[in-house]
C-alpha cells in the first residue's frame, strides 16, 4: 500500500469514526483498526472471524468479542451491511453503492452478484421515491433455485441441508 493509499484509508476510517461518535459511540484505536480492515477488504464479504484475523495481524490483542460488537454497532447505524448466505453465520461489508444485490440458491447455497446493478438501482430508487422515501445504502438478498439445482430436480420450496463439521447447514429462512 502506498503512502497516499494509507492516508486515504485513514481519512475514510476517520469519517466512519466521526459518524459513530455522533451516534454516541466511543472512538477507540481498536475500532479504527476494525473499520480500516473493513475498508481494505471492501467487496470481500468477510465473516467476523476472517475480519478478526486481518485485524489481529495489526493488533493481536483485539479479540473476537470486540470485532463482533463493533460490527453490530456499525450494522445498526447502517454503515455496514450484514447478510447470511445460508451458512449459519453473517458476512459483513461496507456498501460500495447505494444498493447491492445478491441472489442466493436456496438449494445449494450458491451466491451470485446480479448484473446491471446501476439500472436496477434507478428502478428501485424511483419506486421507493413514489412512496415519499429516500433510499439508504443496503444489500438486497433475493432467493431462488439455481439452474444446476433445477436440472437436478431440487424442490422449489425446500432447502436441502448439507452436513458440515458443525452439523446441519442452515439454508433458507425456515431452519
Ligand atoms: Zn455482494
Ligand atoms: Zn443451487
Amino acid at each position: 500500500m502506498t503512502e497516499t493509499d494509507r492516508k486515504d484509508l485513514r481519512r475514510r476510517a476517520e469519517e466512519y469514526l466521526e459518524a459513530l461518535r455522533l451516534k454516541g459511540c466511543r472512538r477507540t484505536e481498536q475500532r479504527r483498526l476494525i473499520i480500516e480492515a473493513l475498508l481494505e477488504n471492501q467487496g470481500q464479504h468477510l465473516n467476523a472471524r476472517e475480519l478478526m484475523e486481518r485485524v489481529q495481524s495489526k493488533d493481536p490483542t483485539i479479540g473476537f468479542a470486540t470485532v463482533y460488537r463493533t460490527l453490530l454497532v456499525l450494522g445498526e447505524t447502517g454503515f455496514v451491511h450484514s447478510f447470511d448466505q445460508g451458512e449459519g453465520f453473517a458476512r459483513f461489508d461496507i456498501p460500495q453503492e447505494t444498493m447491492h444485490f445478491h441472489v442466493l440458491c436456496r438449494s445449494c447455497g450458491k451466491m451470485v452478484h446480479l448484473e446491471d446493478e446501476a439500472a436496477k438501482q434507478e428502478i428501485v430508487t424511483a419506486w421507493i421515491g413514489e412512496a415519499g422515501f429516500r433510499i439508504v445504502p443496503q444489500t438486497f438478498q433475493l432467493y431462488g433455485i439455481c439452474q444446476e439445482c433445477r436440472e437436478k430436480g431440487a424442490p422449489m420450496n425446500e432447502a436441502a441441508g448439507a452436513e458440515t463439521c458443525c452439523g446441519r447447514r442452515r439454508l433458507g429462512w425456515n431452519r
